[in-house]
């Protein structure tokens, strides 16, 4: 169902300036006849697959990738319906432009490329005036909120108001991968100041000119957007984005069995990397309770990882004190041991008895581990020896270099293969050229975030689920990994490949949604085909006849 189509037409030029129902050229002659569109549009009528055609040529002939971004987000102001198309049929070539890498640099430039506002920026200074600004929203049915405070963009750092792409891209995908329809997508920007100085000496920068709000102000700000959402749309996800790591944990504990709320960098990471750890066990052999993880980077993304492996292996029998036992972590001061006294909160229940060691490379030999994952944020460090120590401890060593951009990436394929002898399982951040090994090739999986968030909202939407618990990130990381098909695995790929999303998504929704019917926080009625009743809830981009 269309939540957006009006019993009442705009009509003439307003029609051609309302991109959920601009059709463009796509307009038929009856339609123009009956919304006074003659004369404003030329006279040969065109199909949707025309003007995609003509979409796709433009793109392709833009001469970067941030042109590409500028010429797709135009798109997207101009015609909804002829955007999703052309994102959705093409996702392999559009995806890395509307979102990473390139949205990262749209990001960095937003304020110099800005030419018209997206979703809602709230300030600071709005502060006891949140729910009026949420009501200046034009539409009412809201079911998904990404919402940012632009303090920790990608691996890019505190980008202010300029981190709004993020939210945008994010939801673009909601709808894209998932079929949330776009009118139930809602970007927000937590406008907080920045302390990015480059940002706040830049006369063309987009946000408040001044040093970040912390402490208590920044508190009672974030808890009235959270009441003004609970007000106007009480059957909104908030998902919580690239907000900085002093915020991140502390909100999410804050607001998880309060709301209907996750994060992202958080859960869905940890969902999608747990995904890839079973895919791999399907070629390394052992099961998930044999493995011993070692982790460098205790962040949003490894602390995440390791709290979700902690519930696989707890379902799987364990108790909390053994299975966190099988997650070790290196930061950038050593490995996470009880005798340190410098641990963030979000580390300590990773901090196990253990002598202190200084680096990744003592830690590899000391604990012997049978998976590497990086999430540092730091380029090569899985230098030669310590993936090679890795080859000779693991017969097939679980090698994740997930930090992006690719410049981050903690090794390259061609690296993790060669070092291995072509023995590694293989995934990274940012994707890979495929790599030939020994005569064989090798086509890396990429542990796109992409792969589960989608899902998961779609299942929370469809089942109206009140919270979005570990328990459904679990489900979605099985089913995900349960999608990888041995043709997938035999080139060494463990995710499906992307141009399958749509379908995974439809999967995932329907486990998730389970998950929420099984425990009791689901508030719609339960289907008797539950994947065939979130497929049937999925945004296809067509035109509709509007006489
Ligand atoms: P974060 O800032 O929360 O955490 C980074 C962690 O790495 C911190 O604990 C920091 O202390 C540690 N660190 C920094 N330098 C180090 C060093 N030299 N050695 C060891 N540890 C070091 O960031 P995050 O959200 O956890 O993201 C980390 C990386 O993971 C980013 O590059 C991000 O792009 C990537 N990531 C990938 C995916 C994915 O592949 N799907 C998803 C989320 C994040």
């Amino acid at each position: 169902m269309n939540p957006t189509k009006p019993r009442l037409y705009p009509r003439g030029a307003d029609l051609l300036h309302s991109p959920l129902l601009n059709k463009g050229t796509g307009f038929t002659e009856a339609e123009r006849e009956a919304l006074d569109l003659r004369g404003l549009l030329p006279s040969r009528v065109a199909t949707l697959a025309q003007q995609e055609e003509r979409v796709l040529r433009n793109v392709r002939g833009q001469p970067t990738a941030l042109s590409k971004y500028r010429y797709l987000t135009g798109l997207l102001d101009r015609n909804t319906t002829l955007f999703y198309r052309l994102v959705i049929d093409n996702l392999d070539e559009i995806m890395p432009i509307i979102y990473t890498p390139t949205v990262g640099q749209a990001c960095q430039q937003y304020g110099h490329v800005f030419r018209q506002a997206r979703g809602l920026f709230i300030s600071i200074n709005d502060r006891g005036h949140v729910v009026d600004i949420l009501r200046n929203w034009p539409y009412t049915d809201v079911r998904i909120i990404v919402v940012t405070d632009g303090e920790r963009i990608l691996g890019l750092g505190d980008l202010g108001a300029n981190g709004m792409g993020i939210p945008i891209g994010k939801l673009a995908l909601y709808t894209a991968c998932a079929g949330v329809h776009p009118a139930s997508c809602l970007p927000i920007t937590l406008d907080v100041g920045t302390n990015n100085q480059a940002l706040l000496d830049d006369p063309l920068y987009i946000g408040l000119a001044q040093k970040r709000e912390r402490g208590e102000a920044y508190d009672a700000f974030v808890e009235e957007f959270i009441l003004a959402v609970q007000y106007l749309y009480p059957r909104a996800i908030v998902q919580f984005e690239d907000f900085g790591n002093m915020n991140a944990f502390r909100l999410l504990r804050k607001y998880r069995d309060r709301i209907c709320t996750f994060d992202d960098d958080i859960q869905g990471t940890a969902s999608v990397a747990l995904a890839g750890v079973y895919s791999a066990l399907r070629l390394t052999g052992g099961r998930l309770a044999d493995q011993r993880f070692l982790f460098l980077g205790a962040g949003e993304a490894g602390i995440g990882i390791g709290d979700l492996i902690v519930t696989a292996l707890e379902n799987e029998g364990l108790s909390e004190s053994e299975a966190r036992r099988c997650c070790w972590f290196v930061d950038s001061k050593g490995l996470v041991v009880a005798s340190r006294s410098d641990l963030a909160e979000h580390k300590r229940p990773f901090a196990h008895d253990h002598a202190f060691l200084p680096d990744l490379q003592a830690a590899v030999e000391a604990l012997k581990p049978t998976a590497l994952i990086g999430v540092s944020g730091v380029g090569n460090t899985f230098t030669q020896p310590i993936v090679e120590a890795m080859a000779r401890l693991n017969p097939r060593p679980i090698i994740f270099a997930l930090s992006n951009p690719t410049s981050k990436a903690e090794c390259t394929a061609e690296q993790a293969y060669t070092w291995t002898e072509g023995r590694a399982v293989f995934a990274s951040g940012s994707p890979f050229d495929p790599v030939t090994y020994a005569g064989k090739t090798f086509v890396s999986g990429q542990g796109n975030n992409a792969y589960i968030f989608p899902g998961v909202g779609l299942g929370i939407i469809a089942s109206g689920a009140t919270r979005i618990t570990d328990d459904m990130f679990y489900a979605a990381a099985k089913t995900l990994a349960g999608l990888v098909s041995e043709d997938d695995l035999a080139l060494g790929r463990i995710y499906p490949a992307l141009d399958q999303i749509r379908q995974v998504s439809a999967h995932i929704g329907a486990a998730v949604a389970a998950v929420a019917y099984a425990h009791g926080l689901a508030t719609m009625p339960e289907p008797e085909d539950l994947f065939k009743a979130v497929r049937g809830q999925m945004y296809d981009p067509v035109y509709e006849s509007y006489v």
